[in-house]
């Protein structure tokens, strides 16, 4: 009897896993046939905002999928796919040239953040890669922020630091992505030249009433004011957050508060409306 039951209980198991190795197999090939299709991709974004103006400073750039039969599948699903696939490199690339060259043509001087993956970064020609991506769009080094984790930075720290200081001396800036979620973030701003931190959306999310996470987002804040870095928070979705986040005097916001990530053509009504006033003589 037991053993029927065990028996069964293994059958179950391996018909779940059949499964679940089947759907990802699908993903993988579907993945695939997106980077040859080349029309399933898109680029959505997100406002980020000065904490004192609060006035709209720049996007963050983040990529969709939208899948010929499954619908919208969630970047935290296929990006982890892309990266074990290596597909990664093509999606990235694809995805810089295509925000450089919209925010090439945005009159005004809005920033334009984009993700890049460890395995991008790990590429020996990424810099170069990224230098002909900016001469080919036009668009000046110092509109663009590239945004990593510490997961780039743990596989191969010299070459990441070298990397790095490829990037910054041609003039673009660095952010510490999804901050204090991975091992080591502390000592990581001490070793490689970041120029901004942001606050990982878990921590800022109930700030206000969460006194664990007041304590760690007001020592993030600290420690950037100390280091002399900028830190925006992620992830702001209400005004009590954002009121606690201006009195410890965080630098810029990001979040559902201002807005959803939104479509090119939503994007751009924002860049014309918020266009720098014309001085009168
Ligand atoms: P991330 O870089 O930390 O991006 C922020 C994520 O938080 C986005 O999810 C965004 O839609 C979401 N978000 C923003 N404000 C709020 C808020 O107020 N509340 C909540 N609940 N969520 C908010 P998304 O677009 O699903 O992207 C998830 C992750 O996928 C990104 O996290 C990033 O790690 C990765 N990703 C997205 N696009 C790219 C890309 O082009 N390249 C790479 N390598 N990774 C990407
Ligand atoms: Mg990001
Ligand atoms: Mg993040
Ligand atoms: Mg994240």
């Amino acid at each position: 009897r037991a053993k029927a039951d065990a028996d069964r209980h293994i059958y179950l198991f391996n018909a779940q896993m059949e499964k679940h190795n089947r759907a990802r197999l699908e993903l993988v090939s579907d993945l695939r046939q997106a980077c040859i299709a080349g029309d399933q991709f898109e680029l959505a974004y997100q406002l980020q905002n000065d904490l004192s103006s609060l006035a709209p400073v720049g996007f963050e750039v983040l990529l969709r999928w939208n899948h010929p039969t499954k619908g919208r599948v969630s970047p935290d699903t296929f990006i982890p796919i892309a990266e074990e696939t290596g597909l990664i490199r093509e999606i990235g690339l694809w995805v810089l040239r295509t925000a450089c060259q919209e925010a090439s043509s945005w009159p005004g001087d809005f920033n334009i953040a984009v993700n890049v993956a460890p395995q991008q970064l790990m590429q020996p020609s990424f810099a170069e890669h990224v230098s002909d991506i900016l001469l080919e769009t036009g668009l000046p080094a110092e509109r663009l922020e590239l945004e990593i984790t510490e997961a780039s930075i743990i596989d191969d720290q010299v070459h990441t630091l070298k990397v790095m200081q490829q990037l910054k001396t041609m003039g673009l800036r660095i952010a510490m992505d999804d901050f204090g979620t991975g091992y080591s973030s502390l000592a990581m701003l001490q070793t490689f030249p970041f120029d901004k931190i942001k606050i990982d959306q878990s921590f800022v999310q109930n700030v206000h009433i969460d006194a664990q996470r007041a304590a760690i987002v007001r020592s993030t804040l600290l420690l950037g004011a100390a280091l002399n870095i900028p830190v925006l928070a992620e992830g702001v979705e209400v005004e009590d957050e954002l009121q606690f986040l201006r009195m410890e005097n965080c630098s810029s916001v990001q979040g559902f508060y201002f807005g959803k990530p939104m479509t090119r053509d939503e994007m751009r009504e924002v860049v014309q409306a918020n266009q720098p006033k014309k001085k009168t003589a």
